[in-house]
C-alpha cells in the first residue's frame, strides 16, 4: 500500500501526473498520518458497512476506509484524481470510484445501488466551499444512513454543535438538530493539510435520527420558517419573520404569546421545542387563511 502521507511520496505522485492542485474546488489533502485512521474508526468503518466518501482527493482517507469497511465508494469530481486513484487504491477490491459531482447525485438511489443490504455511513475531508450544501443534499436525501463523521472548517463545526438558543446557533444548527445530533470529536490544526489552508479544521460526527419528525406539522414550513428567520437573525423574531414570509405581525405575535415568550424575543433565544412549536402555530395560522380564502 503507498505511504499517502510520505511527502515525497505524494510530491513523485503528483509529479507524475502532472497534478497541480484546485483552491476552487477545496483540495487540501491531509499528510498527517493519525488522521485518517481516527476518522475511519470514528466514522463506523467496520466489515458490517458500506461506506460512501466525498471527495477521495489522491486515496489517503480511502485507504483506510477500505482497510476496515465492507466495501467503500468514493465520488470524485476531478477527472484528474481519477488515474491517480487507479494507482492508489490498485490493492484494494472492494473499493469503487466514480468520478461525478456529489450534489448532482440521488443519494439514496446511488447507495441502494452500492450497499444493497448493508449498514451506511459516509466518512470524508469535505471540500469547504460547499459544506453546508453537502450536509443538507446527504440528510435531505431520505437515504438510509446511519452515521456522517466529516471534517469541516472548525468554525463550521462549532456552529454545528452548538445548542439550539444559543448565539453561536443558526439555521444550520436547527437542521442538524432536526435529522441527528452533532458530536465534535477532534481539532485538527492546519499544518495537517498540503497546502495549509488558512484555518483550522475539526471532526464532525452525525448521528443521523429524525428527532423532531413526530412533532413537525409541516417540515417544509419548518425548514422555510428557520432559513428565513436566522437569515435577518440582529433584527426581533416579529421583524424577522414578517418582512420575509406571509406572515402578520399580529399573528406572530399572538403565536409568542401562546409560547409564553417576550415580544422582543429573537430567533437564537429559541430552543429546538421552541422553533417546532412556533412553526407549528404559524403554519395553521396560514392553513385556515387559505381555507378561509377558499371559502
Ligand atoms: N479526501 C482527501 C484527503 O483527505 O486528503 C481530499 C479532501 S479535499 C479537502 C476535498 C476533495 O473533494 C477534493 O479531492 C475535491 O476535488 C473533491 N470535491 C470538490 N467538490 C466536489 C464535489 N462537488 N463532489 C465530489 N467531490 C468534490
Amino acid at each position: 500500500m503507498m505511504n499517502l502521507t510520505d511527502m515525497k511520496t505524494i510530491k513523485g505522485l503528483l509529479l507524475r501526473h502532472g497534478f497541480h492542485f484546485s483552491k476552487r474546488l477545496g483540495q487540501n489533502f491531509l499528510i498527517d498520518d493519525s488522521i485518517c485512521p481516527r476518522i475511519a474508526e470514528e466514522g463506523n468503518a467496520t466489515k458490517e458497512y458500506g461506506v460512501l466518501e466525498i471527495g477521495p482527493g489522491i486515496g489517503t482517507l480511502t485507504q483506510q476506509l477500505a482497510l476496515r469497511a465492507k466495501r467503500v465508494t468514493a465520488v470524485e469530481l476531478d477527472d484528474r484524481l481519477i488515474p491517480i486513484l487507479s494507482e492508489t487504491l490498485h490493492d484494494f477490491k472492494n473499493v469503487h470510484v466514480i468520478h461525478g459531482d456529489i450534489l448532482q447525485f440521488d443519494v439514496a438511489k446511488l447507495l441502494e445501488q452500492e450497499f444493497s443490504g448493508m449498514k451506511v455511513a459516509v466518512c470524508a475531508n469535505l471540500p469547504y466551499y460547499i459544506t453546508t450544501p453537502i450536509l443538507m443534499h446527504l440528510l435531505e436525501s431520505e437515504a438510509n444512513i446511519d452515521s456522517i463523521t466529516v471534517m469541516v472548517q472548525k468554525e463550521v463545526a462549532e456552529k454545528l454543535q452548538a445548542p439550539v438558543g444559543t448565539r453561536n446557533a443558526g439555521a444550520i444548527t436547527a437542521a442538524m438538530n432536526y435529522y441527528g445530533t452533532v458530536e465534535l470529536l477532534f481539532v485538527v490544526p492546519r499544518e495537517s493539510f498540503l497546502p495549509s489552508p488558512n484555518v483550522d479544521s475539526a471532526v464532525i460526527r452525525i448521528s443521523v435520527k429524525k428527532r423532531y419528525e413526530k412533532e413537525t406539522r409541516d417540515p417544509f414550513y419548518f425548514f422555510q420558517m428557520i432559513k428565513l428567520g436566522f437569515s435577518q437573525r440582529r433584527k426581533t423574531l416579529v421583524n424577522a419573520l414578517s418582512s420575509t414570509m406571509q406572515c402578520e405581525k399580529a399573528c406572530i405575535l399572538e403565536a409568542l404569546k401562546q409560547l409564553d415568550l417576550p415580544p422582543a424575543v429573537r430567533m437564537e433565544n429559541l430552543s429546538m421545542e421552541q422553533l417546532v412549536a412556533l412553526s407549528n402555530l404559524l403554519c395553521d395560522v396560514e392553513d385556515n387563511e387559505n381555507s378561509t380564502k377558499k371559502e
